[in-house]
């Protein structure tokens, strides 16, 4: 059985106090509500990371939403992996499409972070997903390929084992656009058979892959019964404590 995954990707919001508050709601909620064996996690800024570390009483897992690829060094300010471990987060988000679009993020630079994750014990919820021209001139099969085979696919097999995916149409992210359960469906499927591929059939089984863009507690039922479709990857609906946790229930 593939490990289902609801995570909030917070993003540059919420100051200190109120990531604290919002998180302990979330917690207090997850504790009393949750039933199935679905992990929640929030992607916080990493100022909270430390302090929602100290609160998740191992109910809410703990994720960054970047890190540098290095461990240490001459990088004015920028956050190695090393530093979010040690600081309590046990997740990452790589190669969200905001990265990608306004830092530059290669995919060339994605796989050597995700290695930098990897090797200091975080799990990389690496991000995938076409633009709006991609999706309309029809090159977005290509698109995704590409990016799963620069950014993850040269990855061994054992370090492989430990990726989350996660399907962001870039069209979908923050706009109320969700891509349709059928048409995530189709990409979910793709992915899969990507790495079925690339990894064998085994590993694509075993392969959570998350569906992420204007992802609510109204359209999460619809999209998470899909086959292909292991969880949600959450940005707006994140930061209500309600429409997160009624997000994650829907695996109850
Ligand atoms: P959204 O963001 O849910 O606000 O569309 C999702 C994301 O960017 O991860």
């Amino acid at each position: 059985m593939r490990k289902k995954i609801v995570a909030g990707n917070w993003k540059m919001n919420l100051d200190y106090m109120e990531g604290l508050s919002l998180f302990s709601e979330i917690v207090n909620m997850i504790g009393d509500e949750k039933k199935g064996d679905q992990t929640a996690v929030i992607c916080a800024p990493f100022v909270h990371l430390y302090s929602i570390g100290k609160l998740a009483g191992g109910k809410v897992g703990v994720g960054a939403q970047n890190i540098h690829q290095n461990d240490s060094g001459a990088f004015t300010g920028e956050i190695s992996a090393k530093m979010v471990k040690s600081a309590g987060a046990d997740y990452v988000i790589i190669g969200h499409s905001e990265r990608r679009q306004y830092f530059a993020e290669t995919d060339e630079l994605l796989l050597e972070k995700t290695k930098s994750a990897l090797k200091n014990d975080l799990t990389p919820i690496f991000c995938v997903g076409e633009t709006l021209d991609e999706r309309n001139n029809g090159s977005y099969f290509e698109v995704l390929k590409k990016q799963l085979q620069n950014g993850l696919f040269s990855l061994n097999a054992t370090d492989f084992d430990r990726i989350v995916i996660a399907y962001e149409p870039v069209w979908a992210i923050g706009t109320g656009l969700t891509a349709s359960p059928e048409q995530a469906q189709e990409i979910h499927a793709f992915i899969r058979a990507e790495i079925a591929a690339a990894y064998g059939a085994g590993t694509a089984e075993e392969t959570s892959i998350l569906y992420g863009g204007s992802c609510n507690a109204g359209n999460a039922p619809q999209l998470f019964v899909q086959p292909d479709i292991d969880g949600g990857l959450i940005g707006g609906a994140s930061l209500k404590s309600r429409d997160f946790t009624d997000i994650v229930k829907v695996f109850n």
